[in-house]
């Protein structure tokens, strides 16, 4: 029976165009009457803006992943993306994986369950470049069907094989998948790739000096092609996870990162009148399908008149999760219909008038202290503090004696 996955809306859909042409010249009208905010909401290019992103990736469903790999990364707390060559996972019980022998689908429900994320390495793992179109896709679909019916589960990411590809295997694979790993930074010990510590560590490092995200590219553990040392594995998995509690990288799986892009990539963000004051009003548009695009974005609102206080990020009467860091307002959530506030105090004037020309009571430059509860903080630069997107506490106004 062919196995039809529910495949997303792409951006290029003629009523996405129609609806474009409407709302262009109404959202210039608006830019026209609404009130100078100085600044725009935009999109961060990762989740909560931090500087790099990387995503653990591994290749041929080996049964050292399973006996290494998935049980490190939930030591750490971070998330996989492993990539199943579906003709070699075998039923059986959970729970003896050995080299040599074909791992069981009772072994990856285990791994799917820790929230890791499994996708299609394709049936047979051939070189798509070299087979008809009727067997590509075959290998394409067949493979996520045989995911969804023994993991209960849509697989979103491919591996290609080889790593091989062409512009006809990419558009077939875009077919039944949002995304496949098109780049990649390899581990092992075959020439160019990680095999010390040092090296697996440069790729955070480089991704977060880069500003950009690599996609780590791992087969076995100890098995003969291309062995990572385990232990050397895990030491840098806490390295890893050292970055991530730094609010230096972000780590999701390759899917939920390339959600993000995708979203980030198509949305539109359209800016509301507010005739309140120190207040903005956006909603973000998604053409979309959010049953596969379900990945909230990081959306960036910088204020205005500093400093600020007060802030309140609001959705249809209900408050939303957000960070402010002194003059960024970080706000996590979907995009959608239902527009979104952002409000704050400015209360410059009060404070120039203590301080000429500052701005602030200590004379210090806005941005590197926050208030909470009328407390000042030390921030680390650039970059948001407190409780990961927990709603603000509530803060009071600073009072001018
Ligand atoms: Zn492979």
């Amino acid at each position: 029976m062919p196995f039809r996955f529910p495949l997303p809306r792409f951006p290029i859909a003629p009523d996405f165009l129609r609806a474009s042409a409407l709302i262009m010249p109404l959202a210039l009208a608006l830019m026209v009457i609404a009130p100078a905010s100085g600044a725009d909401v935009t999109v961060a290019k990762f989740r909560l803006n931090v500087p790099g992103a990387f995503c653990f990736t591994f290749d041929d469903a080996l049964p050292t992943q399973l006996i290494y790999a998935a049980p490190y990364l939930d030591q750490v707390g971070l998330k996989g993306s492993f990539y199943l060559i579906t003709n070699n996972v075998v039923d059986g019980a959970a729970g003896s994986p050995a080299i040599g022998k074909a791992t069981t689908w009772a072994d990856w429900k285990v791994v799917a369950d820790s929230g890791h994320e499994i996708g299609s390495h394709t049936l047979t793992h051939r070189d798509l470049t070299t087979l008809t179109a009727d067997v590509v896709a075959k290998e394409l679909t067949e493979s996520g069907a045989k995911i969804k019916e023994k993991l209960g589960i849509t697989p979103v990411t491919l591996a290609y094989p080889y790593n091989a590809r062409n512009a006809a295997v990419t558009k077939a694979m875009l077919q039944t998948y949002i995304a496949a790993r098109e780049s990649q930074v390899g581990y092992g010990s075959e020439p160019g790739m990680a095999n010390t510590v040092a090296a697996m560590n440069k790729f955070l490092d480089d991704a977060i000096a880069g500003k950009k995200v690599q996609i780590g590219m791992i087969h076995g553990l100890t098995e003969p092609y291309s062995p990572t040392d385990p232990a050397m594995f895990l030491e840098h998995l806490k390295y890893c996870r050292k970055l991530v509690d730094d609010k230096r990288l972000w780590v999701p799986t390759f899917g939920t990162y390339s959600r993000y892009r995708i979203e980030k990539d198509s949305v539109r963000i359209v800016n509301l009148p507010s005739t309140l004051p120190h207040t903005i009003e956006f909603r973000a548009e998604s053409p979309l399908d959010s049953a596969v695009f379900n990945v909230p974005l990081t959306f960036l609102y910088k204020i205005p008149d500093l400093p600020a206080d007060s802030v309140k990020v609001m959705r249809a009467n209900a408050p939303v999760p957000f960070q402010f860091n002194g003059e960024l307002v970080l706000i996590e959530a979907l995009p959608g219909p239902a527009a979104i506030t952002i409000s704050w105090n400015a209360s410059s004037d009060g404070i120039r008038a203590i301080l000429p020309g500052t701005g602030r009571k200590d004379g210090k430059a806005p941005g590197d202290l926050r208030l909470i509860n009328g407390q000042r903080e030390p921030m680390k630069k650039g970059l948001p503090t407190g409780p990961l997107f927990g709603t603000q506490p509530a803060q009071s106004q600073i009072r001018i004696p």
